[in-house]
Order: C-alpha cells, then sequence, then structure tokens
C-alpha cells in the first residue's frame, strides 16, 4: 500500500475515547479529530511539535467536543463542525454539511452527513490518504447508539460510509471493540472472519494495545450492523427475509439490550 500523504497521531483521552492528531508534512497543517479531553490533546501537540489548525468535530456529545473552547483559546485554532448542530458545537467557525469539503494542506476531507446516533453527525474522508474519521457512527465491530434518529437513518449513513473503497482506514472514537464482538458472535456465530477476529482482539486488548484503526473491508465481513443481508445474521435474530433496515434496526436493538 502507498504511504499516507497524512500522519495520524493516536492517543487515548478520558476512559475509552480516542483523540486524534492529523498533520500534512508538506503545508505542517494539523488538525485535531474532536475535543474528547483537553490534557492529552495539549501533550499530543507538544509530543509532535504541531501546531494546530484546525478542531474537526463529528458531533456534539460532551465527549467530542465538550474541549473546543478551551483547545481553541490556547492553540488559536479554527473550529470546524456539524452544520445540522451548529448550535450545539462550542466556539465554531465554521459550520460543514453533506458535500463540503475541508482541506489540510493540499489534502482534502470530503464530509458526509450521517445522522442517527445525533442529528447532524458528520464524517470526515480524506479521500486520496484512504482514510476516514467516523466519529460514533461506525465502530470497529459496532455502530453507535441511535439517540437522535431512527434505523432507517442510521441505515442509510452506514451504507454512505460502506460506499467508500474497502481498503479505506476507519478511526472511529471509542474503544469499544471488545464488548462488541461479544454482541457480534451472539448474532453471527458462524461468520468464520468473526471468529479470529474476536481472538485478535482478545490478544491485542490483553496486550494493552489499541484495536482501532480497522478497514472498511474488515467491518464489512465481520461487524453484524453492516451485515444486515447476511442469511445466517438474519436467522439468528428471527428476521430471515425480512427488508434490510427491518434485519439492521432489530440488530441493533438486541444490541441495546445485550
Ligand atoms: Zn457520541
Ligand atoms: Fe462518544
Amino acid at each position: 500500500m502507498a504511504v499516507s500523504p497524512l500522519q495520524v497521531h493516536q492517543f487515548k483521552c478520558l476512559s475509552d475515547n480516542y483523540g486524534y492528531l492529523v498533520h500534512d508534512p508538506v503545508s505542517g497543517e494539523t488538525a485535531v479529530i474532536d475535543t474528547p479531553e483537553v490534557g492529552p490533546i495539549l501533550k499530543a501537540l507538544d509530543e509532535t511539535g504541531w501546531q494546530l489548525t484546525y478542531i474537526l468535530n463529528t458531533h456534539h456529545h460532551f465527549d467530542h467536543a465538550g474541549g473546543n473552547q478551551e483547545i481553541k483559546q490556547k492553540t488559536g485554532c479554527k473550529v470546524i463542525g456539524p452544520k445540522n448542530e451548529a448550535e450545539k458545537i462550542p466556539a465554531l467557525d465554521m459550520a460543514l454539511g453533506d458535500g463540503d469539503t475541508i482541506a489540510l494542506g493540499a489534502q482534502v476531507a470530503k464530509v458526509f452527513d450521517v445522522p442517527g446516533h445525533t442529528a447532524g453527525h458528520i464524517a470526515y474522508w480524506f479521500e486520496e490518504a484512504g482514510i476516514a474519521f467516523v466519529g460514533d457512527t461506525l465502530f470497529a465491530l459496532g455502530c453507535g447508539r441511535i439517540f437522535e434518529g431512527t434505523p432507517e437513518q442510521m441505515w442509510a449513513s452506514l451504507q454512505k460510509l460502506m460506499a467508500m473503497p474497502d481498503d479505506t482506514i476507519l478511526y472511529c472514537a471509542h474503544e469499544y471493540t471488545q464488548s462488541n464482538a461479544a454482541f457480534a458472535l451472539s448474532v453471527e456465530p458462524q461468520n468464520d472472519a468473526l471468529v479470529s477476529r474476536s481472538r485478535q482482539i482478545d490478544e491485542l486488548r490483553a496486550a494493552g494495545k489499541p484495536t482501532v484503526p480497522s478497514t472498511l473491508a474488515l467491518e464489512k465481513a465481520t461487524n453484524p450492523f453492516l451485515r444486515p443481508t447476511s442469511k445466517d445474521l438474519q436467522a439468528n435474530i428471527n428476521k430471515l427475509g425480512a427488508p434490510i433496515v427491518e434485519v439492521f434496526a432489530e440488530t441493533r436493538r438486541l444490541k441495546d439490550n445485550f
């Protein structure tokens, strides 16, 4: 695979969030994806020596935008966030929605509206670099809880993400993978790719290592929320032959009660 033109520095925040600095070495521009926790973000900037250009918010939850004000004050960066929940994003300078772009040097991120977890959630796809920041919409082996939308909306959002190239590297906002794996195995135990991924996840976590990022191809093969067309999954949740969105909705409902 080609060397990515962007550098991503990943670090832990709060109990199970990830913070990400994204750096374009050509222009020197740097973005932080969300602001889960101020201290670790400032430390990451200090360690890398990178100067913050932008905060790129995915959605308004406190573990994503709670540090906006202080990070902006301390770095002088600009705050970019979702148009459809702009009023809930602290210190917002520029609002983006479906089809908009934001550039980090010559590297352009396309914005997708991916409502469902929140009404205005957006994702950032750096197409040339082959990486996407998907916030709380698509997790490794999971998807976000549907707090402000409908299963129909969430499924449409996931389908937008599924249209990216299969080798796209996915950075989600939380380390939820091990518990997601337990649920995934409960609804599709026949999936060999899932069984082996689950073993790898246990090994990574036992070694204290992150399971994030993953790839779209791996999620398509193993993530139950991207697999409502799987006959095994449908049969296991008593939805064989049901409309795809109904299979998705039932999978999400079961996870909420798992
Ligand atoms: Zn959230
Ligand atoms: Fe979150």
